[in-house]
C-alpha cells in the first residue's frame, strides 16, 4: 500500500509560522519570537517565572509541535512493527518509517536512501563504523586521524580501536582561535592514515570547518573521510555528495527530532562490505543452526526493532526544517552569532572562544568570564530564565588546549531572537556584579 508520510499538517503548520506577520522588525532571516509559538517549551514560564531564554540546542533542542504531533499520531493511528507484518496497519507504519529514512537522505543529499542506516544517535554511528569498517580495515601499525576540537564522540571510539587492532591515532591541533591547522593536516597526512574524522561543526567552540577541503586532502592520500554532522546538519545546510566524504553522523535530538533517533549515511559500496555491528532479528535474510545471511544495506545495520515512532518524528522535524529553508536557518544564525559575538565582546572580562569570522562560526559561543567558574554562571544565568550548557562538553582536548576547566555555551537555534542576546548581555553582567568580577 502506498502511503503518504504524516507530513503535510507539520508543512501547513511550518508554513503558517514562517508567513505570521512578526510582533517587531525581523531580527535574522525570519522571526525567531514567532517561531517560538510552534515550540510548546516555550508556553511554560521557568521555575522563577521568567521566560525561557533557550541558549542549549547544541546539548538538545526543544521540539516543534509537528515533531511531537507526529509522534503522538504515529502511535496513536498508525503504529505496528515495521517490515515484518502482512497486515495493513504494518504495512502503513512501514511505508510512514521508510519515508522518514527518504527524508534523512534528501536532506543531506544522500544519492539513496539504501544508504541512510538508522541508529539511536550520532554516537551509535559513529561507534557503527568504528567497530564495523574499523575492525575489518584498521589493523597493526596503521594509522588514523582525528582532530583536537573533537566531541568525545569522536575520539574515544578511534582510542578503542586503535588500542585493540594496534594501529596509531593522531590528531590535527588547532589555533588559537580554534580552527582546524591546516599545515598541521597535511602534515599529518604524510602518514597516510586509513581514515580521518573530522566533525563539521564543534560543538564546545562552534567552528566551522573546511570539511569538503578535507575531504580532498585525505582522499588525496588515500583516507576515508568520517564526518561527525551532530552539530552540522540541524544548522546548515548539507550536502554528503558535494562534500565528498565517506561517511556521515547525525543525531535527531539536536535538529528538532525525538531523541533515540540518529542517522548514518555511508557510500554503497563501504557499507555493502561492511560486517554487521549488531546482529539478531531484522538484520538477516536466511537463519539456520548452523548460521546466517545477512540482509541487504542499510537493513543489514539495524538488527531488532528500530525506533518507529522517533524516525517518523524526524521526518516531521525535516519537514519543518525544509519549510524554513536550511540556507535561512544558517542566515539565521550566522546573524546572531556576529550580533552575540559583538555584544559580548564590549563587557570587560568576558573571553570568547572560537573564531570571530561569523563565516567560520555556527550558532555556538563558548565564554570565560574572569574570575568565575561556568557552573556558577549557568546558575545565575538559570535563575533568569536562560538555559546554557556549563562544562568541558564532551569536548576535554579542547579544554585542554586552552588549559581551562569549562567554560559556559551559548548556543542558538531557530526560535531565538536578539532579545535572547540581550537577555544573554544582561545576565552575563548580573553575573559578574554578584561576583565583583
Ligand atoms: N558529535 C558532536 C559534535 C556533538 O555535539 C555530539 C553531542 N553533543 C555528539 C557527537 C554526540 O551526539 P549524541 O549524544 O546525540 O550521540
Amino acid at each position: 500500500m502506498a502511503v503518504e508520510p504524516a507530513a503535510s499538517a507539520t508543512a501547513t503548520a511550518v508554513a503558517t509560522a514562517a508567513a505570521r506577520p512578526a510582533q517587531k522588525p525581523v531580527q535574522g532571516a525570519f522571526s525567531g519570537a514567532a517561531l517560538r509559538a510552534d515550540f510548546p517549551a516555550f508556553d511554560t514560564p521557568t521555575h522563577l517565572g521568567k521566560r525561557l531564554v533557550y541558549l542549549d540546542a547544541a546539548a538538545s533542542a526543544p521540539k516543534p509541535r509537528a515533531v511531537i504531533d507526529a509522534l503522538a499520531d504515529t502511535y496513536a493511528h498508525h503504529y505496528a512493527n515495521v517490515h515484518r507484518g502482512i497486515y495493513e496497519l504494518s504495512e502503513d507504519a512501514t511505508g510512514r518509517f521508510e519515508a522518514a529514512r527518504r527524508k534523512v537522505a534528501g536532506f543531506i543529499g544522500a544519492p539513496s536512501a539504501r544508504e541512510v542506516v538508522f541508529v539511536r544517535n550520532a554516537t551509535e554511528a559513529i561507534n557503527l563504523v568504528a567497530y564495523s569498517w574499523g575492525r575489518t580495515n584498521v589493523g597493526r601499525g596503521d594509522h588514523i586521524l582525528s582532530t583536537q576540537l573533537e566531541h568525545h564522540a569522536n575520539i574515544v571510539p578511534w582510542q578503542q580501536l586503535a588500542r585493540e587492532v594496534g594501529a596509531t591515532l593522531d590528531y590535527v591541533e588547532i589555533t588559537d582561535d580554534g580552527r582546524l591547522d591546516m599545515d598541521d593536516l597535511r602534515r599529518k597526512l604524510e602518514a597516510r592514515p586509513k581514515l580521518v574524522a573530522v566533525s563539521q561543526v564543534s560543538n564546545a567552540l562552534g567552528t566551522i570547518s573546511p570539511v569538503a577541503e578535507v575531504v580532498e586532502l585525505a582522499h588525496a592520500v588515500g583516507a576515508l573521510v568520517l564526518v561527525d554532522g551532530a552539530q552540522s546538519a540541524p544548522h546548515m545546510p548539507v550536502d554528503v555528495t558535494a562534500l565528498g566524504c565517506d561517511f556521515f553522523a547525525l543525531s535527531g535530538h539536536k535538529m528538532l527530532g525525538p531523541s533515540g533517533i540518529g542517522a548514518l549515511w555511508g557510500r554503497r559500496e563501504l557499507l555493502d562490505g561492511m560486517p554487521p555491528f549488531m546482529t539478531g532479528g531484522s538484520m538477516i535474510i536466511k537463519v539456520t543452526l548452523d548460521g546466517a545471511e545477512w540482509n541487504e544495506v542499510p537493513y543489514k545495520f539495524e538488527a531488532g526493532t528500530p525506533a518507529i515512532a522517533e524516525a517518523i518524528g524526524l521526518g516531521a522535524a525535516i519537514d519543518y526544517l525544509e519549510a524554513l529553508g536550511m540556507d535561512r536557518v544558517r542566515e539565521h544564525e550566522r546573524y546572531l552569532v556576529e550580533h552575540a559575538w559583538a555584544a559580548l565582546g564590549e563587557i570587560p572580562g568576558v573571553w570568547r572562544l572560537g573564531p570571530a569570522d561569523p563565516e567560520l562560526h555556527a550558532g555556538v559561543i563558548s565564554l570565560v568570564l574572569e574570575g568565575i567558574h561556568p557552573h556558577d554562571v549557568a546558575t545565575v544565568f538559570d535563575h533568569e530564565g536562560i538555559a546554557v550548557r556549563a562544562g568541558h562538553h564532551c569536548a576535554q582536548p579542547v579544554m585542554l588546549r586552552y588549559d581551562i576547566p569549562a567554560t559556559t555555551r551559548a548556543s542558538f537555534y531557530v526560535y531565538n531572537d536578539l532579545d535572547d542576546i540581550a537577555a544573554l548581555t544582561d545576565a552575563v553582567r548580573s553575573c559578574q556584579q554578584l561576583f565583583n568580577a
